[in-house]
């Protein structure tokens, strides 16, 4: 989608850190990040939140699952644990409208969240 700042970073039209790419799905490092590990999971294709997601391609979003767990691995995570968070909406606070899992790890993450 033209002017979706995470098309252009799937694309590599913007510069972003990227941990992991596959033919349909890409994570790159948060620019503020949260947390040690804050990495953005993302298909490649634009859908603006998970539901559309989840609704137009349940089998896109698996693979976003899927590989959100090998970033978790990698990142050495997924043993302590990580939170994989899909912000949908404004009260969620989603500011980039192409869906987007945040994997977080690498500390003690409280909840419920503020
Ligand atoms: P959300 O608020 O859930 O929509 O998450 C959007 C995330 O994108 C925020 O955590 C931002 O820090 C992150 N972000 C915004 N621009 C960039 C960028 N150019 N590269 C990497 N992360 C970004
Ligand atoms: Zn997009």
């Amino acid at each position: 989608m033209a002017d979706c700042l995470f098309c252009a970073i799937a694309a590599g039209e913007i510069p972003a850190t990227k941990v992991l790419e596959t033919e349909r799905v890409v994570a790159f490092r948060d620019i503020n990040p949260q947390a040690p590990t804050h990495v953005l999971i993302i298909p490649r294709q634009h859908y603006p939140d998970v539901a559309a997601l989840a609704a137009a391609d349940s089998g896109l979003l698996g693979e976003v699952i899927v590989e959100a767990g090998r970033v978790a691995a990698a990142e050495g995570v997924n043993e302590s644990g990580y939170r994989l968070v899909f912000n949908t909406g404004a009260e969620a606070g989603q500011t980039v409208p192409h869906v987007h899992g945040h994997v977080l790890g690498g500390r003690s993450l409280s909840w419920p969240p503020g």
